[in-house]
């Protein structure tokens, strides 16, 4: 029996209510599979911890952390704290040290939901944003000086490095050569940025040398919004800075039916640390509690988990049941235009994952 580790940590907010759903599904796969077991620690870090100890989550966090496969995340924010220091305290305070510097992004619409966009289907829109996840506009580098002044002044400065750059490059190229079609738009904005963007477009002039079968071309951020609903058809695989993808993979979400279908995967791709999978979407204050939080998001993601740890049949068996309820119709969440809540969603997905809802 292949064994797995993995740190569930769901976090605030609906994260618990969506991880929970998640880890309910997981352990339904791996029953039906037959050949590997996963074995999930729970660690109730958030915001609660930090209204009890000061801080997010513990001091030797990172340590414990590292002994698992993989990382199963929710979302970090709550009302009672502000976004800056739950984001920096929890989130961003695993994926850094971690250097998950690949956060995958796929966007596709599944079998029965209709996106915003008419007469789109979903041959029509199936991307895989990447988005560069250790530097750029969220490197954590500027200041805040002269507080409460009238010069205070505020700076986040963006930084891109020669090595950073270059990975997340080659790391996208890669990805888009294992794609059928072959096919990687680069997001800029060297018109108006015109040192550290003009450099992220001068390394890629290199990169893609050593792909000479990736189909490449070069998109400015903010006219990439219009393509993306115009011609959505044209994209494949897409490669952007941190800021950048943040922005277009929130529109990709909107576009293929709902921020609660949304996956994401923080790739250490060296595999000498662990990877985290969170859903894209974050805690949903106005829902929390309620028990409707469309838990959709968090299932794919824990597909993306499978397939990382390298058990691609369950991986898709996850996401073929997940394509069965939509494609359904009948047991759809409240964001996809049904009634249903997180818990009959994760039924009828464990239902159609053992083959009861024909
Ligand atoms: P949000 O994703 O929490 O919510 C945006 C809207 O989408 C809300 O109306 C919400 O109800 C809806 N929504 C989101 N997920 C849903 C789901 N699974 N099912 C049904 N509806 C869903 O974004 P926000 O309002 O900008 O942020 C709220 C908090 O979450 C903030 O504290 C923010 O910092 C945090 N956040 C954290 C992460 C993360 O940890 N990865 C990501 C985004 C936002
Ligand atoms: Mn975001």
């Amino acid at each position: 029996m292949r064994e797995y580790s993995v740190a569930a940590v769901p976090g605030d907010g609906i994260g618990s209510e969506v991880i929970s759903a998640g880890i309910r599904v997981l352990h339904a796969v791996a029953a039906r599979d037959g050949g590997f077991n996963l074995n999930v620690e729970n660690f109730p870090w958030g915001t609660d911890y930090y209204l009890e100890h000061g801080k997010m989550m513990p001091e030797d966090a990172l340590d414990t952390l590292r002994a698992f496969d993989a990382i199963y995340f929710g979302s970090a924010g709550d009302p009672r704290v502000p976004d800056h220091i739950s984001l920096w305290g929890l989130r961003l305070a695993i994926c850094q040290p971690l250097d998950q510097y690949a956060n995958v992004r796929p966007a596709r619409l599944l079998p029965g939901i209709q996106g915003p966009l008419r007469d789109v289907g979903p041959e029509d829109l199936d991307w895989v944003i990447v988005r560069e996840n250790s530097e750029g506009e969220y490197a954590g580098v500027g200041g805040r000086v002269h507080s409460g002044l009238a010069d205070e002044v505020g700076m986040d400065v963006a930084v891109f490095t020669r090595s950073g750059v270059e990975r997340i490059q080659r790391f996208a190229l890669e990805l888009a050569r294992s794609r059928p079609r072959k096919k990687l738009t680069l997001v800029t904005k060297s018109n108006a940025q015109r040192h550290g963007m003009v450099f992220w477009d001068d390394v890629f002039e290199k990169v893609r040398e050593d792909f000479p079968d990736v189909e490449t071309d070069k998109m400015l951020v903010d006219a990439m919004t219009t393509r993306m609903v115009l011609n959505p058809e044209s994209l494949d695989t897409i490669v952007a800075t941190n800021l950048h993808a943040d922005v277009l993979s929130d529109l990709a979400a909107a576009l293929t039916g709902s921020l609660g279908i949304a996956p994401t995967a923080n790739l250490r791709p060296e595999r000498d640390a662990p990877s985290m999978f969170e859903p894209i979407h974050g805690s949903a204050f106005d829902i929390m509690g309620q028990g409707i939080a469309n838990p959709i998001g968090s299932f794919w993601t824990a597909a993306m988990m499978l397939d990382h740890l390298g058990e691609t049949v369950a991986a898709a068996s996850l996401m073929t049941a997940v394509e069965r309820v939509t494609a359904n119709g009948d047991i759809l969440p409240r964001d996809l235009g049904g009634d249903a809540s997180t818990e009959q969603v994760t039924d009828a997905v464990i239902d159609a994952l053992e083959g009861r809802n024909e």
